[in-house]
């Protein structure tokens, strides 16, 4: 059985969310690893350091969902997986390809049990789902988070392929959100901060934390919609899905929709005002009291320990 993952990546550098999927399917056969997009030399180049990848395939041109989606089906048939992660482009493009191919997608797969059966949340985490699809081929996506990355020192061969796909779709413009912290859903530390923060200016309280400790910042919808933080940093069900080794979570109750997206994290610690929140009593170490307090003591305790504040 061979498989076919299609890459995630982003100005000029491979996402880390491709080395978890790599991971996720090594058992299932030979990986072809395939590039979409312009200027990916170096992504290739990258891709083909990944231990297990067996080929990189390159297709250089415009990538869009429904010209990448024909691609991908027209390079399907060789294959009995095809697989990218469960990100935004995954989401967007694998459905297309199911479509195509007159396949039904398995989607946000967390555990692979073996090669037709599949593990996957459902009612937002709040139970996990054995999938056995029933069909010769799969398309899958992967929640990238719930493995961890296959190990580098790969030289797998580099392939160019023609990309013949053409699309009605054309690209006109990209805005992103500038930020100089780790990627929220591959970060192993994530600083979370909630409504009780209660403005923008007052959530630079958990910026400055998170780039002290090297860490992803992220937010409830509460923050989120009351306009503290911005859509990008949303953890939880309608957000970011996140797997880091360490969770603070500070000022954020622990709704069932916030829990959702935090399922992963191997340790949490809570700053919290009320001892009965559960986040609280979900934590691995909880500290009870007022954020604004907290914070700054931590913030001073850190710099004593050599940690420069910014
Ligand atoms: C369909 C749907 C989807 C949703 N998706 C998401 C999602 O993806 N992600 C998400 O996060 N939410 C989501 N929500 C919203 C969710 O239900 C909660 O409303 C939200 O998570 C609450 O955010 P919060 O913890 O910041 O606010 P609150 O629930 O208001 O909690 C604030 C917490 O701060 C504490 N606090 C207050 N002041 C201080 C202080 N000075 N110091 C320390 N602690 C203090 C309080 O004790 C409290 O525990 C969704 C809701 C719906 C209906």
């Amino acid at each position: 059985m061979s498989v076919l993952v299609v890459a995630d990546h982003d100005l000029g550098a491979l996402s880390p969310a491709t080395a978890r999927v790599i991971h996720a399917v090594s058992e299932l056969g030979p990986i072809d690893l395939l590039v979409i997009g312009q200027d990916i030399d170096a992504v290739a180049a990258e891709a083909a350091r990944i231990a297990g990848v067996t080929r990189v395939l390159v297709a250089n041109g415009a990538s869009s969902s429904d010209a990448d989606a024909s691609l991908i089906a027209a390079l399907a048939e060789p294959y009995h997986f095809i697989v990218q992660s469960a990100g935004s482009v995954g989401k967007d493009r694998m459905p297309r390809v199911a479509a195509k191919l007159d396949l039904m997608p398995v989607t946000d797969v967390v555990k692979i049990l073996g090669p037709t059966r599949f593990e996957r949340p459902i009612y937002a985490g709040n139970a996990v789902q054995t999938v056995s699809d029933g069909q010769a081929r799969h398309v899958l996506t992967i929640r990238a988070s719930a493995f961890r990355a296959a190990a580098g020192g790969n030289d797998a061969p580099i392939e160019l392929i023609e990309n013949t796909a053409a699309s009605v779709a054309r690209l006109i413009a990209a805005h992103r959100t500038e930020s100089d912290t780790p990627d929220l859903a591959t970060a192993q530390i994530v600083v979370g901060g909630g409504v009780a923060l209660g403005s923008a200016e007052n959530f630079q309280l958990i910026e400055q934390l998170a780039k002290k400790l090297g860490a992803a910042i992220g937010a409830t919808r509460a923050a989120v919609d009351a306009g503290y933080a911005p859509n990008d940093w949303q953890v939880g069900q309608t957000g970011k899905i996140i797997a880091p080794d360490l969770y603070i979570a500070i000022g954020i109750s622990g709704a069932l929709q916030h829990l959702a997206g935090i399922q992963g994290a191997k340790k949490i610690v809570a700053i919290n005002a009320d001892p009965e929140a559960p986040l609280v009593k979900l934590a691995d170490v909880a500290l009870i009291g007022d954020l604004f307090e907290i914070i700054p003591q931590l913030l001073v305790e850190l710099d004593k320990a050599g940690l420069k504040r910014d």
